[in-house]
């Protein structure tokens, strides 16, 4: 599993999130909810350190993955990466280098060595698991630039793939996609699952209901840092709320 404890993080001066404690268990998709601003995307970067790339952004707290201490001084920036893997809201595959050369520079930007035939099968392997081999199985050497923007988020996905990441972390994944790309992503978050830790953060309900087996709502109130309401099974978050800003908040009343 991966495990925040306490976890807070500043810009500077001003305090963004404090002390959110939060279990994701292996193996299964956990949504992150909530209104713009509360701090999900901030709290998902402090997953896999990602937010140490961001100058003046601060953190306190712990992030265990499987019982290690992911801020552990002995683990660098490219561990985490290795580990945890990440897609952003708008498709970034670089557009000059091809489809081949995007999954694979996944492997560069984690320091990950392998030889010639061993790229051949993880550029298969992820571009399969990313829902996207049969497209692109033909055109690998075409820029990743040529491919529509659902099939770039699937590239995206396929280069995160293939340093084989136990956790994958996704920040609206979808939503500069269409409603098939979309159904595409979603089919792809489905077949992860079991194998791949999935934390997606999602403006849309109906997704977070369909693909999450645990939700996490998180709210910053007037001048205070974001933190987490509520947290439980998908079912009893959209079905039974403790909380009435949940309960507004899930039903669009926000
Ligand atoms: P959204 O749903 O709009 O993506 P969010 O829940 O992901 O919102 P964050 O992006 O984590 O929210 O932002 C949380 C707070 O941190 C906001 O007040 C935001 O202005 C601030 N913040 C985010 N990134 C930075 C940054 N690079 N520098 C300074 N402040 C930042
Ligand atoms: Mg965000």
């Amino acid at each position: 599993a991966l495990e925040a404890r306490a976890v807070s993080a500043w810009f500077g001066s001003h305090q963004v999130l404090s002390r959110v404690s939060l279990t994701m268990p292996a193996g299964a998709v956990t949504a992150l909810i909530g209104p713009s601003g509360c701090g999900k995307s901030t709290f998902l970067r402090t997953l896999n350190r990602m937010h140490e790339l961001i100058p003046a952004a601060r953190f306190g707290g712990e992030v265990f993955f499987d019982g290690e201490d992911v801020y552990d001084p002995s683990w660098r920036l490219t561990d985490a990466r290795r580990r945890i893997g990440m897609v952003f809201q708008k498709p970034n595959p670089f557009p000059a280098m091809s489809i081949y050369d995007n999954v694979v520079a996944g492997l560069r930007l984690t320091g990950t060595r392998v030889n010639r035939r061993e790229k051949d099968v993880l550029v298969e392997e992820s571009l399969s698991r990313a829902g996207l081999w049969k497209e692109v199985k033909d055109r690998l050497r075409q820029p990743g630039g040529a491919l529509s923007g659902g099939q770039q988020q699937r590239l995206c996905i396929a280069r995160a793939l293939a340093v084989r990441p136990r956790v994958l972390l996704m920040d609206e994944p979808c939503s500069a996609l269409d409603p098939t790309s979309t159904r595409r992503v979603e089919e792809t978050i489905h077949e992860l699952a079991g194998q791949v830790t999935v934390v997606i953060v999602t403006h849309n309900m109906q997704q977070a209901a369909r693909v999450s087996r645990q939700c996490a709502f998180f709210l910053a109130e007037q001048g205070t840092p974001g933190g987490i309401v509520e947290a439980g099974a998908t079912s009893d978050i959209f079905g039974t709320p403790k909380d009435s800003r949940t309960a507004d908040y899930v039903a669009g009343r926000f």
